[in-house]
């Protein structure tokens, strides 16, 4: 039986989930035998399980589930003409205040005018800092030779437009999508791996007709926020958030944020943005290719609009942790569970034989192979099986199968559920039957 969770505090959560990523194999500090190196992490065998989980859940409803919407994979490094037209060049800036006491360096918008680090109010002037890493394309560094990182995916979608409008047959309303790494040079990286210099993007551009681009703006804001609460966060810890005109980017008509109730309060996790034909028009003026769609039905010529739901997936991973961790009681003994969505766990099931003894080893080998083909499994036969099973509670998986001695008898074994820990016993030959049908939501 399991009795409702304490709340934990939320300095407590936030602990409680780097502790975890870290001892279970999700998250550890990136070159941790050289010291590290500031708010860089590698995923370990859990976490990269996880975040292509992520992935596979943006791909599935933005790609898979629809017939408007086609993916590419663009290069990292590209032109850097690309950086120009965009604006990344000129305005992809965050100000930047050096404290002349302790010599931190901040984002003037993230403090309140002291700073965080020694208290002290004597701070330089904020002056822009533009976040894209630069380097050299190469043996020469040489300015002609001079190539970034890109600091979002989405220009690798506006400059294949008409590759994919004519390679495709596509007609607007169609979307470009898009999954990859992205960089920034962030000032004050932090909170794990909320806000890192390397993240991981999912992108959809969306061009419409000009005139449809706000109705296309809420159906992505109410499609996106949909997609946060199937793969199981509550809907009391999102809310979207309309940005003010002050804070909108360059490019942006009007944008929202998809936010998420963090430990330290909001944050976002998606932004949603009307970028008009901004990028399309400034890539037509810069390369001199037209950009325009030229509908043959109506004989009507247009630059399309565009709107972008841009999320993190890397900062989703940890709001789905953050999300799931729980704690709660059985039969008297405290234990840590992680009430993560199937999709999304590392592992969709556990296959556990009861003993080492090499009698159960065939058996349970072939419930393992049976499981294997649909789902990513785990094979765990040692420690008791109550250690087992809590160890499976704290990294999500949803199901284990044991494998006993009566199964070589009976040809059946005892199915357990994470959440209400209910066993069920089954035929082998319906195992997997019976966990797919459970598993596919
Ligand atoms: P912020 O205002 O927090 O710097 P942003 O508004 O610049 O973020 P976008 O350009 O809208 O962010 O990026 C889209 C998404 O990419 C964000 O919602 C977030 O999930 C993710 N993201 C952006 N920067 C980072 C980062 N440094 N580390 C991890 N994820 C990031």
């Amino acid at each position: 039986m399991t009795t409702p969770p304490e709340p934990l505090t939320d300095h407590g959560l936030f602990d409680a989930v780097v502790n975890l990523c870290k001892r279970r194999g999700f998250v550890f500090p990136s070159a941790e035998i050289y010291g590290g190196i500031r708010s860089t992490y590698d995923y370990g065998p859990l976490g990269a399980q996880m975040l292509r989980n992520v992935r596979e859940a943006w791909w599935r409803a933005m790609i898979q589930e629809r017939d408007d919407v086609v993916p590419i994979d663009a290069a990292i490094l590209t032109n850097p003409k690309v950086w120009e037209a965009s604006g990344h060049l000129a305005t992809f800036t965050d100000p930047l205040v050096d404290c002349r006491n302790c010599k931190e360096r901040w984002r003037a918008d993230q403090i309140d005018g002291a700073c965080p680090n020694c208290g002290s109010t004597d701070l330089t002037e904020a002056r822009p800092f533009n976040l894209m890493f630069k380097t050299f394309v190469g043996p020469v560094e040489e300015d002609a030779s001079v190539a970034y990182l890109r600091p979002e995916t989405a220009q690798g979608m506006f400059v294949n437009f008409l590759n994919v409008v004519t390679s495709m047959r596509r007609k607007p309303p169609f979307g470009i999508a898009q999954i990859g790494r992205a960089f920034r040079n962030e000032i004050t990286p932090g909170n794990f791996v909320f806000r890192t210099r390397e993240f991981e993007m999912m992108e959809m551009e969306f061009f419409v007709p000009p005139a449809d681009s706000p109705r296309w703006l809420q159906y992505w804001c109410e499609e996106r926020l949909a997609w946060y609460q199937r793969y199981g966060i509550a809907s009391e810890k999102l809310r979207l958030r309309p940005h003010d005109t002050e804070e909108l980017s360059h490019y942006s008509s009007g944008t929202t944020d998809v936010e998420f109730l963090f430990p330290w309060g909001w944050g976002e996790l998606e932004g949603i943005a009307n970028r008009t034909d901004y990028d399309l028009s400034a890539h037509e003026e810069h390369s001199g290719t037209t950009l325009e769609y030229f509908d043959q039905a109506t004989g009507e010529r247009y630059v399309p609009h565009v709107v972008e739901p841009a999320a993190g997936a890397t900062r989703t991973m940890m709001a789905f942790l953050l999300a799931a961790y729980d704690e709660d009681e059985i039969g008297g003994e405290r234990r840590t569970v992680l009430r993560l969505h199937p999709r999304i766990a590392p592992y969709q099931v556990a296959v556990l034989p009861l003993s080492k003894k090499e009698a159960l080893t065939p058996l349970a080998r072939d419930v393992l192979h049976r499981l294997q083909r649909y789902l990513m499994c785990e094979y765990d036969e040692t420690q008791s099986i109550g250690r087992r099973y809590r160890r499976q509670d704290e990294i999500g998986t949803p199901y284990c199968v044991t494998v006993d001695f009566e199964s070589l008898v009976d040809e059946q074994v005892t199915v357990r559920e994470r959440d209400s820990t209910e066993q069920t016993r089954l035929p082998i030959d319906d195992v997997v039957h019976h966990l797919l049908e459970r598993l596919d939501l």
